[in-house]
């Protein structure tokens, strides 16, 4: 008998989808938590011993699901550090959803995992690397720190992947750093109190001398430095740690050296600040989230290494029968290779965590294909000068104070006035008066002990008009509540 679930077709159900999209795209609708009682009572329903069907989920998924979806890929949504994906990475996610359910075998996805891999190195300016790709920033730290215990522990004769650590072993980063950072040293049996804070200056960079200081004293104890982890543009302001100096200090020490570049790395191709990279040969591993600046959906990013035979011995499954004995060879003999399932392809299931996985190197191979490198420069240096021309308004306008001079794309800055004394509140309730008005969606940080409005701009459909709605509307609320507290 038929199954069910395969009466759908995709040409007229995308076309009928796609419709639904762009006009959700259009944000002239109420946010979802308006109608919230509706959709909760339309969607939570008991469990169907009888299915709908097609068409009816369809409907639904149209009507109730679409239509009170996220406000985040809304162009005047400037929180956190997520955006919505380009129109070309879903498109190209959903075709690989369809035709190619996994990265591995030789097909033309598999060929574009390493393809894109190596596009991203080179036009990141880390040529050479060896990527492999995870679903988000905290995976791929988890890999490459997974990397760095692995190498660390052999530079003492002992396989901690194999048999577990048999000392304690400690992480340099900032206080900025990523909480990944702590959450991955705790899985890898490291502990997340072995991660050690290294001060910041009032930038938010690592002070380079206490981190020489942290490495001295461990060494003086018999602790066995981990890594050296630097953030390239950090979650909070976006800050850059100095990369040269500390990569010269993981040298001098034999210490593996980490770059944390989740969202900052892209921020290279603006040759304004490029200079902020220098010293990024010295890393042994770098993480970058295309699913952040380059406009990925959400569930892709990469972690390079300059040697990825040690993520294998990290993170390998061992041999195991049914992948094994699935690929047809004559003794002693090279394998036949006549079909795609004939051969699994770069074996990426043992550079990281995941053996199944989706095919994300299209998506990345496709928004690069799309607008090239020139493409990503221009709206890196876009999104840049957005934070610049907010830094500028707020250090020239009487009722606005710039409170860090933006790095990359976040500018954090406040509403002030003579008239009122807690300025936290201020901003607290001017944030919420945006957030109820859902045109400008910013987020807020502390920086240096005070509460800042922080948009990080990184959608490809947000614009200067943005950076420029959002002074407006800042200033004319903050007037207002100005007068009221
Ligand atoms: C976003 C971010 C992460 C975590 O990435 P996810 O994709 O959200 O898992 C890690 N490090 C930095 C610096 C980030 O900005």
């Amino acid at each position: 008998m038929k199954d069910q679930a395969e009466t759908g077709n995709y040409a007229e159900t995308l076309q009928l989808i796609g419709s639904n999209l762009d006009n959700y795209l259009k944000f002239d609708h109420d946010d979802a938590q308006t109608n919230a009682h509706i959709w909760q009572q339309q969607l939570d329903t008991p469990l169907p011993q009888q299915g709908d069907g097609f068409d009816a989920t369809v409907n639904q998924l149209i009507t109730q699901v679409i239509a009170n979806a996220s406000a985040i890929p809304n162009p005047g949504s400037s929180g956190y550090i997520t955006t919505g994906a380009v129109t070309i990475a879903t498109l190209a996610a959903t075709a690989a959803n369809v035709a190619s359910p996994q990265r591995y075998t030789l097909t033309a996805f598999n060929l574009l995992e390493e393809v894109s891999l190596n596009w991203l190195a080179e036009m990141l300016g880390i040529k050479g690397m060896k990527g492999v790709y995870s679903s988000g920033g905290s995976v791929a730290n988890l890999v490459a720190l997974g990397g760095a215990k692995q190498w660390a522990f052999e530079q003492v004769g002992h396989n901690a992947a194999a048999d577990g650590i048999n000392r304690v072993g400690v992480i340099y980063a900032s206080a900025e750093c990523h909480h990944t950072i702590q959450r991955s040293a705790g899985i890898l049996g490291l502990g997340r109190n072995r991660v050690k804070s290294i001060k910041c200056d009032d930038k938010g960079c690592m002070n380079v001398e206490a981190l020489e200081q942290a490495i001295k004293q461990d060494l003086a104890n018999g602790i066995l430095p981990i890594a050296i982890v630097a953030n390239l543009g950090s979650t909070n302001t976006g800050a850059i740690d100095p990369i040269k100096p500390m990569g010269q200090i993981s040298k001098k020490y034999k210490i593996w050296f980490h770059v944390d570049g989740a969202y900052g790395l892209p921020g290279i191709l603006d040759q304004r600040i490029s200079h902020l990279y220098e010293g990024l040969e010295l890393a042994d591993s770098i993480i970058i989230d295309p699913h952040k600046w380059l406009g990925a959906s959400v569930g892709v990013a990469a972690t390079f290494v300059k040697d990825r035979d040690v993520l294998f011995r990290a993170f390998t499954q061992e041999p195991a029968d049914y992948l094994e004995g699935s690929v047809e060879q004559e003794d002693g003999a090279a394998p036949i290779i006549e079909h795609s399932l004939d051969d699994f392809g770069i074996p990426y299931y043992d550079f990281g965590v995941e053996l199944s996985s989706p095919c994300r190197g299209v998506i990345v191979w496709a928004m690069i294909k799309e607008i090239g490198v020139d493409g990503m420069r221009a709206r890196i240096m876009r999104h840049n000068d957005m934070a610049k021309s907010i830094a500028e308004t707020a250090k020239n306008h009487p009722n606005l104070e710039l409170m860090l001079e933006p790095t990359l794309s976040i500018c954090c800055f406040r509403y002030i006035s003579d008239k009122v004394n807690d300025l936290d509140l201020l901003n607290r309730r001017l944030l919420r008066r945006l957030v109820k008005e859902n045109n400008y969606l910013p987020s807020t940080t502390q920086v240096n002990g005070k509460l800042a409005i922080r948009p990080c701009f990184i959608g490809a459909r947000s614009e200067q008009s943005h950076a420029d709605g959002l002074i407006k509307a800042v200033l004319r609320i903050g007037d207002d509540l100005a007068d009221q507290l």
